[in-house]
C-alpha cells in the first residue's frame, strides 16, 4: 500500500490550477443550442475528488439554471467559484428537505429550472435529494439526470470483480450488532457487494466482514478515488483487515469496500462431486466399488458413504 501524509484527504482535491479552468459559457447560447424545457429539475453529478471530473454539460446546466439546491452551500461555493457559476443557491439537506422541497417545487411551478447537487458525486447516492426528486416527478415535472462521478461506479470499474451483477449496500449500520445482522443477511448473496464506509469504522467493518463472510472471501479496498493518494488494493478480507489496521494512513479519507459474491453451495458441491466422479471412474476401471471408494476417500476427502454410493451408480452406468 502507498503511504500518505497526515493531511485530511476528505475534501475535494485541488491538484493544480490548470484543472480548474472551465470556460465560461454564455447562458443564452446554452438555452438556444440545447433542449432546454421549462420547469425542469436537473440532478447534477459533481466530482468525488478530482475537479476535472465535472462534465462540460454539468457546468453548462449549473450556469443556466435559475437556482441550485445544494446539500451544503458553503461547501459547494468553492466549486461554483472555480466553475464560474454565479447561480443563486439554497441549502437542501436531510434536516431541511421538506422546506427545500417546497421552495424547489415553487420554482418549477413558476416555469424555472433548478439543479440539485450534493457535496460530491451523484445526488441521492447515499446523499440527500430523494424527497425532491420524488415530489417533482409526482407533480409531473421533468427530472433530468446529468451523469458524472459516483464512488460506487468508479470503484467497480477498477476493482476487477464481476460487475454483471452487483448490489450497492451503501453504509452499514453504525452499531456493531446491527452491522453484524446486516452482514449475515448478505452472506449468501452471489453478486458483488459494494459498501461505503467512514474512516473511523473501517478497521472494525473489515474485521466484521471477515468474520461474517469468511476470512478468505476476496475483496477490494478502494480509497481516495480520483485523488492524489488513490489506493486500490485487493486480497482476502482478513488480509485487507490486517493491512488497514496496521497502516493508519489507510484509515484516512474516503473509502469503498467491494466484496466478491459467495460461490453458491450448489456450485461448490457440484465441482467437488465432478472431481470425485472423475477419480472414481479411473479407480473403477481397475477395482471393485468398495475398494475404489476407500481409495477415493483418501484422494478426495469426501465421505465414505457418499463415495461408495457414487461408485455403485457409476459402475452400473458403465455396465
Ligand atoms: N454521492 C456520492 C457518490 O456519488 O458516490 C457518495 C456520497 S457519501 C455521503 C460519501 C461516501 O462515498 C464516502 O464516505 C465514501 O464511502 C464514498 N466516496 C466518496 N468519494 C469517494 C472517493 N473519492 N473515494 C472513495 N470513496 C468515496
Amino acid at each position: 500500500m502507498s503511504s500518505d501524509n497526515d493531511n485530511d484527504q476528505s475534501t475535494l482535491a485541488i491538484e493544480s490550477e490548470a484543472q480548474l479552468s472551465v470556460d465560461t459559457v454564455n447562458v443564452d447560447t446554452i438555452k438556444g443550442s440545447q433542449f432546454w424545457p421549462a420547469s425542469t429539475l436537473y440532478v447534477v453529478a459533481t466530482p468525488i475528488g478530482n475537479l476535472s471530473d465535472i462534465t462540460a454539460r454539468a457546468v453548462q446546466v449549473l450556469q443556466a439554471v435559475d437556482l441550485i439546491a445544494a446539500e451544503d452551500t458553503r461547501h459547494s461555493s468553492g466549486l461554483m467559484k472555480h466553475l464560474a457559476v454565479e447561480t443563486p443557491m439554497i441549502a437542501c439537506h436531510d434536516h431541511n428537505e421538506v422546506a427545500a422541497c417546497k421552495s424547489v417545487l415553487e420554482r418549477l411551478a413558476a416555469g424555472q429550472c433548478v439543479a440539485l447537487i450534493s457535496d460530491a458525486g451523484t445526488p441521492l447516492i447515499s446523499d440527500p435529494g430523494y424527497k425532491i426528486v420524488k415530489s417533482a416527478r409526482e407533480q409531473g415535472y421533468r427530472v433530468a439526470p446529468i451523469p458524472g462521478a459516483c464512488a460506487v461506479i468508479s470503484a467497480l470499474s477498477a476493482a476487477g470483480l464481476p460487475t454483471d451483477r452487483f448490489a450497492f449496500e451503501g453504509f452499514l449500520p453504525a452499531k456493531s450488532q446491527a452491522r453484524q445482522k446486516r452482514l449475515e443477511q448478505l452472506v449468501e448473496s452471489s453478486c458483488t457487494l459494494v459498501f461505503y464506509e467512514a474512516p473511523h469504522r473501517i478497521v472494525a467493518t473489515l474485521q466484521a466482514m471477515a468474520e461474517a463472510f469468511g476470512e478468505q472471501r476476496k475483496a477490494v479496498f478502494a480509497r481516495e478515488l480520483t485523488k492524489r493518494y488513490e489506493t486500490i488494493v485487493d486480497g482476502s478480507l482478513i488480509d485487507l483487515a490486517n493491512q488497514v489496521a496496521a497502516d493508519r494512513n489507510q484509515q484516512r479519507g474516503e473509502m469503498v469496500i467491494l466484496v466478491s459474491g459467495a460461490v453458491s453451495l450448489e456450485e461448490d458441491r457440484s465441482n467437488e462431486e465432478q472431481e470425485a466422479d472423475r477419480v472414481l471412474r479411473i479407480l473403477l476401471a481397475e477395482l471393485p466399488a468398495k475398494q475404489a471408494s476407500m481409495l477415493a476417500v483418501q484422494l478426495t476427502g469426501l465421505k465414505k458413504n457418499y463415495l461408495y454410493k457414487r461408485a455403485i451408480v457409476l459402475s452400473s452406468e458403465a455396465e
